[in-house]
């Protein structure tokens, strides 16, 4: 069976050395002491070819869509970060043209800067093949319904291409009211994967709902990761509470939600948290992924084959929807970036 995992994650050790500490330290990416295991993935991360494709070849992942993890351009200003995010893309399409059948790209934005985030993305989609973008949590405080985001939102709508809202660092303020006080990794890990940025991606999604930015880009597609980030569970309950005062919305808060987003099994694979994903979005709106290096293929793979499914939303889960939604080239020849960068 063609399985396509979409939340699979790479890096570039070489191009974040050349962030500043500073500005590492003031955004929160944990480092040193600081760093936790479950968060800690160096070698698989800047393995863009053998390791990798080993990986994904004993666990029978066919293909992985990539994108740009840890410290990135979102932490640079202006030309720095605009840089960033064009080497970057540029490297990331250079691995996909060597195994056009196995690799896809997301983009990796310059969001300081957005208007330049929208012609990267342009450029990513048209000149590089890629088949959208992913973004880690808010810049600078900021989350994609701020009006300078506009462009951004626009470009990605007239190119028909979906963005990855993956979770991120939380903003500082946020970090010390809410994760302080306990062992240093603990309170990296109760701000990131063991709590915080998920109901922080979950915000994200309800504030480009409550702020109508849904109902301004009717043809704005996201993608969001690990089971739905929460929201299964709170679909019912957001009707319930926002309705009466979201009068100028043009449909309900769930409704928006299920019409714009789609969502990923990323590094969760557990049977309850699938059952309440299967129940509000439904197979057509579920796509496989792993979360790799984060989390292990064959962990993955083994949770996709026991899933309690029929054979033909299997395989929407596994590869169908994500080929649809990402226009995913099933034809190798077709899927080389349509001109690849110069070494
Ligand atoms: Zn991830």
């Amino acid at each position: 069976m063609r399985v396509v995992a979409l939340e699979e994650h790479f890096n570039l050790p070489e191009l974040i050395s050349r962030i500043p500490s500073s500005a590492i330290a003031e955004h929160g990416w944990p480092t040193g002491d600081r760093m936790p295991a479950t968060m800690s993935r160096p070698d698989e991360l800047r393995d863009l070819a053998g390791g990798r494709l080993k990986a994904m070849d004993a666990a029978g992942i066919t293909m992985q869509v990539l994108s740009h993890s840890g410290p990135g351009a979102d932490l640079l200003d202006g030309r720095e970060g605009i840089a960033f995010a064009l080497e970057a893309n540029d490297r990331l399409a250079r691995a996909v043209a060597e195994h056009p059948t196995r690799f896809g790209g997301f983009a990796h934005l310059p969001l300081r800067t957005p208007e330049a985030a929208a012609d990267e993305l342009e450029r990513a989609v048209t000149e590089l093949g890629f088949v959208g973008a992913l973004l880690n949590g808010t810049t600078r405080g900021r989350f994609l319904d701020d009006p300078s985001y506009e462009p951004l939102l626009t470009r990605a709508e007239r190119l028909d291409v979906p963005l990855y809202l993956h979770p991120g660092i939380p903003p500082e303020p946020v970090r010390k009211a809410y994760y302080q006080g306990l062992p240093p990794k603990v309170e990296v890990i109760f701000g990131a994967p063991g709590w915080g940025w998920h109901a922080e991606t979950a915000v994200h999604v309800l504030r480009l709902v409550l702020t109508g930015a849904f109902d301004r880009h009717r043809g704005l597609r996201v993608i969001v990761g690990h089971m739905g980030e929460m929201m299964p569970v709170m679909l019912a309950r957001f009707d319930e509470v926002f309705s009466k005062d979201t009068g100028y919305l043009e449909r309900s808060v769930s409704q928006t939600i299920l019409d714009h987003v789609v969502i990923t099994t990323s590094g969760f694979f557990s049977t309850a948290p699938f059952v309440a994903a299967l129940m509000t979005f439904g197979a057509s709106r579920i796509l496989f992924s792993v979360d790799y290096p984060y989390a292990r293929n064959d962990v993955g793979r083994a949770f996709l084959d026991r899933l309690p499914v029929p054979p033909d939303d299997l395989v929407k889960i596994a590869h169908r929807n994500a080929d649809r939604i990402l226009k995913l080239p099933l034809d190798a020849g077709l899927s080389a970036p349509l001109h690849p960068p110069a070494e």
